[in-house]
């Protein structure tokens, strides 16, 4: 058989991921998984996002492989900052509206590639806050799954929305319910969930507007995910095994095969582990400076992608780790202070020179695993929190949005590799926090849990682990049924 004629007959998977990064990559590691599987892969980038990948590693991180090739379609959005995450609320609303054409589009030319080495769409593997996708996907008959990037709770939690806005527990009579004690109301019905509060489900509760977008937002993706025929999860099976239970109710075709970043350790290909997804430029000095660390002695300070905070908070933040006295390596994005650029004090700088190292952005996979780290104080967003689980690493939480507080309240009483740091950050409790987790007892104990877990997500990503036979019973049962 000819070249041409085998690339032709490879199986097609077109991945959209929703434009930030703590979804992108997740979902290129999906695409990567799969085209080792033998998939050609189509995956598509917004404008927005194309260009910034553009400009952070260069035209060339983008041309992929011959079966593996990168699209961008517009969204339709205003103009912000070419450096920024866009506005989550606004990508939520006009998203759907705005991108469906244009993907559909994208759909029809890829069909019609053949002559250009482009098989025919097998499958659409879509993010899972982009279910508009699913009427392309009927409009085509193409089967489409749907990959949930956050965490297995945070998915059960938003599934009970619905019934917190039936119930009346949300939206709020006023916004003095925020800080009254309401949110220390147990819900005690919600399937595959124990001790839970109120204050425990995903933010967008808090709310007093019944058209809040993000939480009617999330009402109708987690409906749309049972139209799917299959639903992937970034997690391992025995992380997670009462909260699958309960959703695999309603849609019974769930496939967890991470932690995905594990997951592609399995795979010796350079060509394909270089396409890379960070839509900032990570500075490299961070390794050199963790190389002269000692074992467990730094503690890592990262609020990801999204995470503003005022700039008294992060001032409580400094102060709390130079009073600490402990190394640290600190990533703060030029954008973390709302609407200000972001200023760490100049006495903080003078103090912690020979103890902290400040970046704008690292590799934090690397970060994570090197052995310097000791503890990672995290915004608990899950790409971060399976990092960090995956490293035997644990976590001082401060979660800021979204079902980070699931993450977190799971990270400190399910998993027992976390503590949780008041919303109203105050540097002693910071100071606290740190101690107590690099020198105290209560440290060594989840550091012990920690490590407990990183075995097993290593377990499940082996070859014969959960994950990787749910990789292998997604492909063969879904994605390529005989
Ligand atoms: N990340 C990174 N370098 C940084 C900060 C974040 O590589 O300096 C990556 C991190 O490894 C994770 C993602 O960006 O994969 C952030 O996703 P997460 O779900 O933790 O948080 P979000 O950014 O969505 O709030």
């Amino acid at each position: 058989m000819g070249s041409t004629t085998e690339a032709h007959d490879k199986p097609h998977v077109l991945c959209i991921p929703y434009p930030a990064q703590g979804h992108i990559n997740p979902m290129l590691q999906v695409a990567k998984l799969l085209h080792h599987k033998g998939f050609h892969i189509s995956f598509v980038y917004t404008d927005f996002n194309h260009n910034r990948l553009i400009k952070s590693k260069g035209q060339q991180a983008l041309d992929g492989l011959s079966d593996f090739r990168f699209y961008s379609i517009p969204d339709g959005l205003a103009p912000s900052d070419p450096d920024a995450t866009q506005d989550i609320a606004t990508l939520c609303k006009y998203t759907p509206v705005t991108c469906l054409a244009p993907f559909s589009n994208l759909i029809s030319k890829l069909n019609d590639s053949l002559d250009l080495g482009v098989p025919p769409l097998t499958c659409i593997v879509s993010d899972a806050t982009m279910s508009f996708t699913l009427k392309a996907a009927e409009k085509f008959g193409i089967p489409e799954i749907l990959l949930w990037t956050a965490s297995t709770c945070g998915l059960i939690a938003y599934m009970q929305y619905h019934q917190l806005v039936e119930r009346g527990y949300t939206p709020l009579k006023d916004m003095s319910y925020l800080t009254n004690g309401y949110l220390d109301t147990k819900i005690d019905w919600a399937p595959g969930m124990k001790d839970m509060k109120l204050k425990d489900f995903p933010s967008f509760i808090r709310t007093t507007d019944p058209n809040d977008i993000m939480l009617n937002f999330f009402i109708t993706e987690t409906a749309a995910l049972c139209k799917a025929r299959a639903v992937i999860i970034n997690s391992f099976d025995s992380l997670d095994e009462d909260a699958l239970e309960a959703i695999s109710k309603s849609q019974p075709h769930i496939y967890t095969i991470g932690p995905l970043h594990l997951m592609l350790k399995q795979i010796q290909d350079d060509r394909l582990m270089s396409i890379g997804s960070s839509l900032w430029k990570a500075e490299e000095s961070c390794i050199d400076w963790l190389d002269k660390r000692e074992v467990n002695s730094v503690v890592y300070v990262n609020f990801g992608s999204i995470t503003t905070m005022t700039a008294e908070q992060l001032s409580e933040f400094a102060w709390g780790l130079a009073n600490s006295k402990k190394h640290f390596l600190w990533i703060v994005r030029p954008d973390i202070v709302a609407g200000d650029t972001a200023k760490v004090p100049p006495e903080f700088m003078a103090e912690t020179r020979e103890r902290g190292m400040l970046a704008s952005w690292c590799s934090q996979e690397q970060v994570l695993t090197h052995p310097a780290i000791g503890l990672f104080l995290t915004h608990s967003g899950w790409n971060s929190t399976l990092e960090s689980i995956a490293s035997g690493v644990p976590v001082i939480c401060w979660p800021f949005f979204a079902e980070q507080q699931t993450n977190c309240k799971y990270s400190c009483s399910e998993w027992g590799i976390g503590l949780e740091i008041d919303n109203n950050v105050k540097r002693d409790e910071v100071e606290d926090l740190v101690r107590q987790l690099m020198d105290g007892e209560r440290g060594k104990k989840l550091k012990n849990n920690a490590m407990e877990w990183k075995k097993k997500a290593q377990a499940a990503a082996s070859p014969g682990g959960s994950s990787s036979l749910n990789l292998d019973r997604l492909v063969n049962e879904v994605l390529l049924p005989k």
